[in-house]
């Protein structure tokens, strides 16, 4: 029965998370998106986090809590959350409606911003407030459409264009095939719904400033593939080998976890190390680095006790790890689960509480404000990356966001989550999903747990006691089990 009531609550925060109170329609020749709206009438606002979506740029808070700056093209739009006053470039516009955050979200008024982006595109957008619909003109996309085919001895990927563009193939790990379009402006919502998707798990679809890319994750592995340009119409065709797709329906829905069927292999990952302090307590100066250990360690020796599980550390001293290698090592265990331990920080000294997050694509602009800094160890060392370039970083944090276990890693973190509450005596943030590297190159399901603010006097106490470190470790403990008990099937 209380499995049954975890599941109806996980669904009921999922279902919670992405409503507002109305949506708009935003409408390109590839078909209609909707978004989510605030207010009416002259105050009706949208979100500019998820129209983002459609026009692409890059969207992140400038201080948390207070600003935020949107580039788009070469403009850069800066808002400051409750004021009616924004800046395009170095000139101010008044919007007259303030803009606002609402569960995280930036909205912004319909009438009065959407001439802004009209002003700085190609493409004609207008604002229809009669149909409460965005219009985004046609023309302007070159990637108009996509078809997908399977042949006898392997699937057809066509991607259809109004001219010849040059792009760019290459795979990567987890079966998934990537084209980048160096000038592409691409026609997201016809891309995004192609008719026949039984051989894919997943399609992404993202504009750029510049430049587009599309990324295909398969079901089944392949031996190779080519490609070519068509004419009549203008197309590009990948054709992938393998006689493994050919029609079978049992394909379609067949969800698993892990390489086996037990929940056993659980991945205990220490946020930071080394030179990567991670964040410092505001009172005391505590490193971020050490707490994340010492929960980790707690948390392992709890779980080693426990005959049913086997433990694996990312690392088991201060000592610095990247992200990718992280990843490697919870990938190459063939891990079920992967847990990232960390504790939360903020400008703001009043900030508290403790937060569970899962892997899907910000949807807030305060969860994303967290994966930015949980992801910067990421910017400064990975090599082949342009550290300046935030592009580069809104790219790979993007690209080819796995959702393959995004309804068990959301679940995982409510129950995290309801231990936590139980146990904390701290406030909880509730859960999240944002854009963390270090869970998106992970291919099992995964959370990241936000202890306390470090940033927070109380909370960075509470975090240098043993019996909180302890209750943490505890508190995830217990939802790896209830996590086992519900998943596992023998
Ligand atoms: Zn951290």
């Amino acid at each position: 029965m209380r499995k049954v009531i975890l599941s109806i609550l996980a669904l009921f925060f999922l279902v919670s998370l992405s409503t507002a109170d109305q949506t708009i329609k935003v409408k390109t020749s590839g078909g209609t998106e909707k978004i989510q709206a605030i207010g009416k009438d002259d105050r009706l606002s949208y979100s500019l986090s998820e129209l983002q979506s459609v026009l692409g740029g890059d969207l992140k808070w400038r201080q948390p809590g207070i600003s935020v700056a949107y580039n788009l093209d070469t403009a850069r739009f800066v808002f400051t959350i409750g004021s009616p006053y924004i800046t395009l470039n170095d000139t101010i516009f008044n919007l007259v409606v303030p803009v606002t955050v609402v569960r995280g979200e930036l909205f912004v008024p319909a009438a009065t911003f959407t001439p802004l982006l009209d002003l700085i595109r190609p493409e004609n957008i207008s604002w229809d407030g009669s149909a409460k619909t965005i219009r985004v003109n046609a023309e302007w996309f070159n990637i108009t459409d996509i078809n997908i085919s399977a042949k006898q001895n392997g699937l057809l990927i066509e991607i259809f264009m109004t001219s010849p563009l040059n792009f760019e193939i290459y795979e990567s790990e987890g079966n998934w095939l990537n084209i980048d379009f160096p000038e592409a402006r691409i026609d997201r919502a016809k891309i995004l719904s192609p008719s026949n998707r039984t051989y894919l798990r997943k399609i992404n679809a993202f504009q750029f400033d510049a430049s587009a890319q599309i990324s295909f994750r398969l079901r089944r592995g392949y031996k190779n593939f080519h490609h070519t340009y068509k004419t009549n119409p203008g197309r590009l065709q990948i054709a992938i080998e393998s006689e493994s797709f050919t029609a079978d329906s049992s394909l379609v829905g067949s969800g698993r976890i892990g390489p086996d069927e037990k929940i056993d292999v659980i991945v205990i990952d220490a946020g930071h190390g080394g030179t990567d302090f991670g964040a410092i307590g505001r009172h005391k100066k505590t490193r971020e680095k050490q707490i994340t250990l010492e929960i980790a360690q707690e948390l392992a020796k709890m779980i080693r006790k426990d005959k049913q599980f086997k433990v694996i550390m990312t690392r088991t001293k201060d000592r610095y790890v990247s992200l990718n290698q992280r990843a490697k090592i919870a990938n190459d265990a063939k891990a079920d689960l992967f847990i990232s331990i960390h504790c939360n920080s903020s400008t703001k000294k009043s900030a508290n509480g403790h937060q569970v997050f899962y892997l899907a694509p910000a949807k807030s602009d305060a969860a994303r404000a967290v994966a930015q800094f949980e992801n910067a160890p990421f910017l400064i060392d990975e090599s082949g990356l342009d550290k300046n370039n935030e592009n580069d970083l809104a790219f790979i944090l993007n690209d080819m966001i796995q959702t393959e276990f995004i309804t068990e890693s959301a679940d995982l973190a409510y129950m995290a989550d309801l231990e936590m509450r139980k146990r904390l005596k701290i406030k909880s943030r509730n859960v999240d999903h944002a854009a963390f590297f270090v869970l998106n190159r992970v291919y099992m399901p995964s959370i990241l747990v936000e202890s306390a603010f470090l940033s927070n006097k109380n909370e960075e106490k509470k975090l240098r006691s043993s019996s909180f470190r302890k209750k943490v470790a505890t508190s995830i403990y217990e939802a790896i089990k209830r996590f086992k008990a519900k998943y596992e099937r023998i």
